[in-house]
């Protein structure tokens, strides 16, 4: 192991520091100046989207080099963001997520204990409510997964809540509805070789990487027929990580916290959107229903902006839309360079 920095400024422990939003919550501390450790096996991630502090590249699983990082950085916080996120992949492979979900978060959860770290933030997912009843849902909203994945994260939130009631520790949770975008400058952003999510289908149809878009499904209960979701730009959910952690840092309690603007825009309208901000008249077919997709989730965020005065700068569809544009067509460069 390489331990390089030297600075005695609060530490912060990363697990998932090199992935997509662990990347952009790793710049937003360093940005804040905190000295950051990234905790990667680089599954997912990527060496280079580690833009500030240290890289230990290790799994979960290897408790000794958790006790190595702890001991050797101290650090004040951990934020937990190493965690497989493939809903359909973990309805084929269940025990996969909760081996690396649940129980690896639990190896953390007690290295934590063991080093005295009583701030924890975790990050959590809208997948937990499964298919609400009620739009826009608020964190008081039954749990009800309808996916191994989220499943996973309910359990975890659960045994977040037990640890505060037995030990001196506290944590947030944050549950984030459907992130998109990417860093302004385009160093970092979503790469994912076998892409599922709307936006990044998009773009890559525009790009000719795929042949046309699916629109899963047309006869959902909504306005026109396609599916509501939240989309929340990477670098405002950044933002609500590093208000979390000032929070707990000063002493605040335990809470969770949903991660949306709080209104929703169906299929058709990203669709719409993603042809207007490239300029490009890509590919759609309608196609039938994707299976456990819930016709509509949008977050009630009251909580978040009353408590910890979370304040949106990019609310845009088309902003966030052209910040993953950006970094598609960099991607694109990198691989053909
Ligand atoms: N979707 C779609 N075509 C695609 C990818 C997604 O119609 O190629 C739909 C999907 O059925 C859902 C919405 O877009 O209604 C958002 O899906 P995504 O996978 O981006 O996020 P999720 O809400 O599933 O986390």
């Amino acid at each position: 192991m390489n331990f390089t920095s030297t600075s005695t400024s609060t530490c912060i422990l990363v697990t998932g520091g090199a992935g997509y939003i662990g990347s952009h919550v790793v710049k937003a501390l360093g940005e804040a100046g905190y000295r950051v450790v990234t905790y990667d096996n680089l599954s997912t991630g990527h060496p280079w989207a580690v833009l500030y502090g240290d890289l230990v590249v290790a799994d979960l699983a290897d408790r000794e080099k958790l006790r190595d990082v702890f001991n050797h950085y101290k650090p004040k916080a951990v934020m937990h963001f190493a965690a497989h996120v493939v809903v359909p992949e973990s309805v084929r492979n269940p025990l996969k997520y909760y081996r690396n979900n649940t129980v690896n978060a639990v190896n953390l959860l007690e290295t934590c204990l063991e080093f005295g770290v009583e701030s924890f933030i975790f990050s959590s997912t809208a997948a937990v409510y499964g298919e609400p009843q009620e739009i826009p849902i608020d964190e008081g909203a039954p749990l009800e997964p309808i996916n191994p994945y989220g499943q996973s994260k309910v359990l975890v939130e659960k045994i977040l809540a037990d640890c505060t009631r037995a030990y001196p520790f506290r944590y947030v949770s944050l549950r984030y509805f459907n992130v998109a975008g990417a860093d302004v400058q385009g160093r970092i952003g979503q790469v994912s070789p076998g892409p599922t999510h709307l936006i990044t289908r998009a773009l890559k149809t525009a790009l000719g990487q795929i042949d046309r878009l699916e629109i899963y499904g047309t006869d959902y209960p909504t306005p026109d027929g396609t599916c509501i979701r939240d989309y929340i730009h990477v670098d405002d959910l950044a933002h609500a990580h590093t208000l979390a952690l000032e929070y707990l840092l000063s002493g605040g309690d335990s809470r969770v916290y949903n991660c949306g603007y709080g209104h929703g825009y169906s299929v058709r309208e990203v669709v719409d959107k993603a042809k207007e901000v490239m300029g490009i008249d890509f590919p759609v077919v309608e196609s039938g229903r994707r299976e456990g997709d819930p016709p509509a989730l949008v977050a009630d965020s009251s909580r978040i902006r009353e408590e910890l005065h979370w304040q949106p700068q990019y609310d845009d569809l088309a902003y966030i839309i052209k910040t993953a544009w950006e970094w598609e067509k960099a991607l694109q460069r990198r691989r053909k360079a």
